[in-house]
């Protein structure tokens, strides 16, 4: 089928970024080959979402600019030129049905992340792309103009390339950080990788509240000197070392492994100390003989109770009225204000993205081709950009794969 006259392109990385590449670079003048080291395609989209996959979100395009933490600027031609009204057409074509949830994120009607695979799977059959599965992409070496993929077999060579390789997160979905070494050994600046969306662990043990979840709280992080860094509203998770959740994840970005800091649950954040005073007061007005940790499950859920008890080091045993003015007012400053010292943010392995990857001082925004090597373009969570959750990091592998994939085509 391939006469003289074909583009030959390859995809490295069978993620949500190369599977875009791949089907806006397919055209009856090019020949795609998509390779990826796993036995199936999107193995990160599969795991997405716990499993229902975000796909992207609802909101206006400009309002996503607020979501994005890293190189904002250098992603405003790509989101503005595949939007995520633009995702959602490319999916619905593809028979996949969606809906929209809580904070604009946009989820598939079956919640099944599978569901986005088999769209793009669809999508990549009818255009006619080569799949290539089981097959790691070791090198890319530079003969002439054109690129030599060093893999298991010879596939000859091809006039341009995609790097699509995704993070350095969740090794086991096949990100392991290859394609940073390849396009370092061929010129490309990596910035430091760091882990991002990411849970932390603390100093002190909170290993038997593992599990607990808290919708409706304050987290607050603190540096040494009691300075506010940052607040965020919403729901945490107590994890075997620490904390995890959506508030949790999105503050990540806020530590620093190098620097002590201090972070504080207000468990009762629409009301003040005053207030939470006269709601304790009522309580034990009402239950003046009954134990006071039994009362305070009025007020708190269970796990909390024996852990403001323990924190404010208030006996939970004795009975309300044995109470002390003071023993109250420790109750009411350790319910607003739970602290724990900042140990580590978990590892990068664990993080939902990877911040830092290959400098876009060196890609053409509005290209995604590689500013040092023509014909190389470089897409998806590979580059050094990261946004927070809410549909926003798949946005930007479809929106930059989209345009690699028709700046590939431009012009041929
Ligand atoms: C648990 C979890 C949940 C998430 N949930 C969401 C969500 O709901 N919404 C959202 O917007 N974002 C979410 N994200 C982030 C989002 O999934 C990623 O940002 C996005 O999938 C990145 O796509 P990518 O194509 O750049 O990279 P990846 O999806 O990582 O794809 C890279 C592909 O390249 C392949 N590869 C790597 N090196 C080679 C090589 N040398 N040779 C051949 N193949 C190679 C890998 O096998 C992999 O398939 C989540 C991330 C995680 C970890």
């Amino acid at each position: 089928m391939q006469g003289s006259d074909f583009i030959k392109i390859a995809v490295i990385g069978a993620g949500a970024s190369g599977i875009m590449s791949a089907i806006f670079s397919k055209t009856e003048n090019t020949e795609v080959f998509l390779f990826d080291g796993n036995e199936k395609i999107g193995k990160k989209i599969y795991i997405s979402g716990k499993g229902r996959c975000n796909i992207t979100n609802s909101k206006e395009i400009y309002e996503f600019f607020d979501e994005i933490n890293s190189n904002k600027n250098f992603l405003y031609s790509s989101l503005y030129s595949y939007t995520n009204e633009d995702i959602l057409k490319f999916f619905n074509d593809n028979g996949l049905e969606t809906k929209v949830e809580r904070g604009g994120r946009v989820f598939p009607l079956s919640d099944k992340s599978n569901d986005v695979n088999k769209a793009l799977e669809k999508a990549l059959n009818s255009k006619g792309v080569n799949i290539i599965l089981n097959t790691e992409i070791e090198d890319v070496k530079l003969v002439g103009e054109k690129f030599k993929l060093v893999c298991n077999k010879d596939y000859g060579l091809f006039d341009k390339v995609v790097f699509a390789t995704g993070g350095k997160s969740y090794p086991f979905t096949g990100s392991r950080g290859k394609g940073h070494e390849i396009l370092k050994r061929l010129g490309h600046t990596i910035t430091d990788l760091k882990a991002g969306l990411v849970g932390i662990d603390v100093k002190e043990k909170v290993r038997k509240y593992s599990g607990v979840s808290l919708k409706f709280v304050d987290f607050k992080i603190y540096n040494t000197n009691h300075k506010l860094i940052h607040s965020e509203f919403g729901e945490l998770l107590f994890t075997h070392t620490g904390f995890s959740g959506p508030i949790v994840l999105k503050s990540s970005k806020y530590f620093d492994n190098s620097k002590d800091s201090i972070v504080s649950i207000d468990l009762k954040p629409k009301i003040n100390h005053h207030t939470l005073d006269q709601r304790l007061l009522r309580e034990f007005d009402q239950n003046k003989n009954k134990c006071l940790k039994n009362v305070l499950s009025n007020v708190l859920i269970g796990a909390m109770v024996e852990l403001v008890l323990e924190k404010s080091a208030v006996n939970g045993e004795i009975s309300v009225n044995q109470l002390s003015k003071d023993d109250r007012k420790k109750l009411v400053e350790t319910i607003k204000n739970l602290e724990f010292n900042f140990n580590s943010l978990r590892p990068l392995s664990e993080a939902i993205i990877t911040i830092g990857g290959v400098s876009v001082k060196e890609v053409n925004s509005s290209t995604m081709e590689s500013k040092l090597i023509k014909n190389l373009y470089i897409v998806g969570e590979l580059l050094d950009v990261d946004a927070n959750t809410g549909g926003y990091n798949l946005t930007i592998a479809f929106s930059t794969g989209h345009l690699a994939g028709v700046s590939c085509i431009e012009g041929e």
